[in-house]
């Protein structure tokens, strides 16, 4: 049986030029409880050394968590365009 991470390498990513996220981070800097940080699944919101929300789009898995979780809605969600983002391989 394969293991969750094994599957994942299975994955593969054609990453969008044009990120289908846009974080607004004006409202990161007033969030208290950034739970982007450990609800994102692949990783993709990091805090700088200063203590600033970082994003990357690259290895999103299109879960739309993050947009979801959000408390100060600072998160403007799309689907990549066609053929890009993650294409899941089953089985
Ligand atoms: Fe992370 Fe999911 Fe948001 Fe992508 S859609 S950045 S994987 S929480």
């Amino acid at each position: 049986k394969k293991t969750l991470d094994e599957i994942m390498k299975e994955d593969k990513w054609e990453v969008d030029e044009k990120p289908h996220i846009v974080v607004d981070y004006e409202q990161c800097e007033k969030c208290q409880s950034k739970p982007c940080l450990y609800l994102c699944p692949a990783g993709c919101y990091t805090l700088s050394e200063s203590g600033k929300i970082m994003f990357n789009h690259e290895g999103c898995l299109e879960c739309g968590t993050c947009r979801v979780i959000c408390p100060l809605k600072a998160i403007k969600w799309e689907y990549p365009e066609p053929g890009k983002g993650i294409h899941y391989r089953y089985g």
